[in-house]
């Protein structure tokens, strides 16, 4: 099938198939009430309650939110706000761990019986999108009509360099996710499965040959991918699995498809067989400055901090640290930045390796649009952007840009391009805002002086100006307003 274009890069997949290891409980976990697209979640435990593992501290604050549960057995410490990776301050629950990890006694597996109870356990488990984009899963497979979805891709491409939690995942919980992609199958219907995984996970693609084999169930197969960047974006990957083009403005389902994490289904198919929540997660640990890298399985909420000592601590001291894979991630400002639902690495990069390369001028080589998935143009975007042309980057298509990285890593001038686009993106937005307060603040003028002319028509007996029924103005009725006090003839 055809592919879209993609970059090779070195995959630094140096903890694949290393057993994840499960750490020693924090003494603190940090729990951000932001761990999802939508607004943040609000907490329903007080400072000084008792929890357990698995019980809710915070319901979802809306339709397009997700409930947080207590990662740990302890107390609450405090309810407070943090500023979290992206400067934002954000509700936070402190809860001083006792050491027990004891489960939530009223834990118990959901009654799962049709699709309305089983999008109702997807809801009440947190999950959320775990690949990193944090979309409230409930909300992606609750569609209006089972009939919309036609293909359902279990996204086990993890492209990113260095990242190998899914990888994890899919060794030592294949069976969950196996058992995941059955609950889609009978509970969302769907006709064909495809799990999208990167040729170079050959003991997770024997796996679940194996596992497809000896289920004989029908209609889930493997689709074996090359291991190219950004093979695993949702609408690369739709494309390069189906050939279905996800339109501008339009989400997967309205092309039929639905994108799920692999990981993300092992934790709905483990909640809906244990009731046990979404409380902890497997992080790849690794980069130059990393002593032992390890994939580790933490509670939500453990500083990055205790996840580096839980890896032998620094070898040489960090210089960068990351949310995330070198390609997408998101530099962290300090190592008590609390491990999220969407946490799949951190990263950690001696000086050397974290050195930003000089920028110098642009020579026009065009690289960066060959190398473009989506076929934008990088430096056209990035010269509009410096000249703050919102029209000419809405005309350029910035809101289309995925911020894969792919535009920067090739370019020679390394121009900051991604940086670029985020700018752009925030520019549009902002200039959407003011036009529509533009639109806003001239009809409520135009209101408010009806109103007025109204009003003194009123009191003087006269018709309010541009009311006659046959005004003058080329015979155009311009606005008859319905009189409240008289009838009309
Ligand atoms: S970051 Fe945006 S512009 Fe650059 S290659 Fe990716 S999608 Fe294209
Ligand atoms: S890759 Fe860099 S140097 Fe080449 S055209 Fe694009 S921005 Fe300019």
């Amino acid at each position: 099938m055809k592919q879209l274009k993609s970059l090779s890069v070195p995959h630094h997949k140096n903890t694949a198939y290393m057993p994840a290891r499960r750490m020693d409980v924090p003494a603190f976990v940090n729990i951000p009430m932001s761990m999802n697209i939508g607004p943040p979640s609000k907490p329903v435990v007080s400072a000084g309650k008792t929890v357990k593992v698995g019980q809710l501290i915070a319901e979802a604050g809306g339709y397009v939110g997700a409930p947080i549960h207590s990662s740990v057995s302890g107390k609450v410490k405090k309810i407070g706000t943090t500023v979290n990776s992206m400067g934002q301050y954000v509700p936070l629950i402190t809860i001083e761990t006792d050491g027990l990890q004891e489960p939530y006694e009223g834990l118990a597996p959901p009654d799962v019986h049709d699709f309305k109870s089983f999008i109702q356990a997807v809801a009440d488990c947190g999950a959320v999108g775990l690949g990193g984009a944090s979309f409230p899963t409930m909300v992606k497979l609750n569609i209006k009509s089972l009939d919309q979805c036609e293909v359902i891709i279990v996204n086990a491409a993890e492209c990113e360099p260095y990242n190998t939690s899914d990888t994890s995942t899919l060794f030592e919980r294949g069976d969950e996710v196996f058992e995941g992609i059955l609950l889609l199958k009978k509970y969302m219907q769907a006709k064909q499965i495809i799990i999208a995984i990167e040729d170079i996970n050959t003991r997770n693609i024997e796996s679940f040959k194996e596992r497809i084999r000896t289920s004989g169930v029908s209609g889930v197969e493997l689709r074996i991918l090359p291991s190219t960047y950004p093979q695993g974006a949702e609408k690369v990957l739709i494309y390069n699995t189906t050939g279905r083009i996800v339109m501008e403005g339009k989400l997967p389902i309205d092309a039929g498809a639905i994108v799920i994490n692999c990981t993300t289904l092992a934790v709905i198919a483990h909640y809906i067989r244990t009731g046990m929540p979404l409380v902890e997660k497997t992080v790849t640990v690794d980069g130059s400055a990393v002593k032992e890298p390890a994939n580790i399985i933490a509670p939500i909420g453990t500083a990055l901090r205790d996840l580096y000592n839980a890896c032998g601590g620094f070898k040489e001291e960090p210089k960068k640290v990351l949310y995330g894979g070198p390609m997408m991630g998101i530099a962290v400002p300090d190592l008590d930045q609390p491990v999220l639902k969407s946490t799949n690495a951190t990263l950690a990069f001696n000086e050397k390796d974290a050195r930003i390369p000089e920028q110098t001028a642009c020579i026009r080589c065009g690289k960066c649009i060959d190398v473009c998935p989506f076929n934008l143009m990088p430096v056209e975007l990035y010269n509009a952007c410096e000249n703050r042309n919102c029209d000419m980057l809405r005309k350029l298509k910035v809101n289309l840009c995925m911020e894969c990285g792919c535009c920067a890593y090739v370019c020679p001038a390394k121009r900051e391009l991604v940086e670029s686009n985020k700018l752009g993106k925030a520019l549009v937005r902002a200039d959407d805002a003011k036009k529509k307060a533009a639109v806003e603040e001239a009809a409520a003028r135009a209101a408010a002086k009806a109103e007025a002319e109204q009003a003194e028509g009123e009191s003087t007996g006269k018709e309010p100006s541009g009311t006659e029924k046959n005004s003058s103005a080329g015979g155009r009725i311009l606005f008859l307003p319905r009189r409240k006090d008289k009838k009309r003839r």
